[in-house]
């Protein structure tokens, strides 16, 4: 039979004996990280019924949603639009108060010019050069679409300062279209909730449009906005007041 010893285990070389021994009794304790990550429903799919449930809370608390960029007409919510990149809704509707008593047509926004317009709205980021896309999109608008804001994707991302969530959200608030414009607060919520997970706006877009039932999706933007806006918030979420709080799957939330 062999012999059984219980030699210590050979010691590291420039390990003083005490702090060796010490390491070998305490089992280092796991990271906090891995511990938050298990929280029961957090690697669930989402279930037809489940994001269902979701959106008919949104609509129950919030049936007819307002998006809260001020605006007169089609004409008005696209600079109004444009004017937002980078800037709060309330920053814009400061200034668009008084741009659009005096200027809501593209032939108005060009009688007004460039420079004068540039006097109504300096108190938003970027101002020089989103005056001049405004004036170019007037322009635009009136030389190719007879005056009118195009109806399409396509056309609408040719105008001048227009990127692809500004067609989402013309073509939405104004045309009633089934259009899903990310912003930072709808790319958090996707995020967050699991409900579009994505790396780009455009992923959690194409995520959202696939899972909400189009019965929800006039609405959607607006609901998903509002609540990033007012209770998912970025650094502190309010997830004891969330009313879908049970079926959110954020590891860390904090109900
Ligand atoms: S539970 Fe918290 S993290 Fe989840 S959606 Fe609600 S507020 Fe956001």
């Amino acid at each position: 039979m062999a012999k059984i010893t219980h030699k210590p285990a050979p010691r590291k070389a420039g390990v003083p004996k005490k702090k060796a021994k010490a390491a070998a009794a305490k089992p280092k304790a796991p990271a906090k990280k891995s511990l938050k990550a298990i929280k029961p429903n957090s690697m669930k799919p989402w279930t037809p019924a489940e994001i269902r449930e979701v959106f008919s809370r949104f609509q129950q608390a919030n049936p007819e949603p307002r998006g809260e960029l001020e605006h007169v007409n089609p004409f008005t919510l696209l600079v109004a639009v444009v004017l937002s990149a980078q800037a709060t809704d309330a920053g814009v509707n400061k200034a668009t108060r008084e741009l659009f008593r005096v200027a809501d047509t593209p032939q108005k926004m060009l009688d007004l010019g460039e420079e004068r317009l540039r006097e109504y709205i300096k108190t938003i980021g970027l101002y020089r050069t989103k005056a001049r896309n405004v004036i170019a999109l007037s322009a635009k608008v009136l030389s190719d679409f007879g005056g009118e804001v195009p109806r399409t994707r396509a056309e609408i991302e040719s105008l001048p300062g227009a990127g692809r969530k500004t067609a989402n959200v013309v073509l939405n608030m104004a045309f009633g279209e089934h259009t899903m414009a990310v912003d930072t607060h709808v790319f958090r919520v996707g995020n967050r909730t699991a409900l579009a997970p994505g790396k780009t706006p455009l992923e959690v877009e194409l995520g959202l449009e696939r899972v909400i039932p189009s019965e929800f999706m006039l609405h959607a933007h607006h609901w998903l906005i509002l609540h990033g806006r007012y209770t998912c918030l970025a650094r502190k979420p309010r997830c004891e007041v969330c009313l879908i709080n049970d079926l959110c799957r954020w590891p860390e939330k904090t109900v």
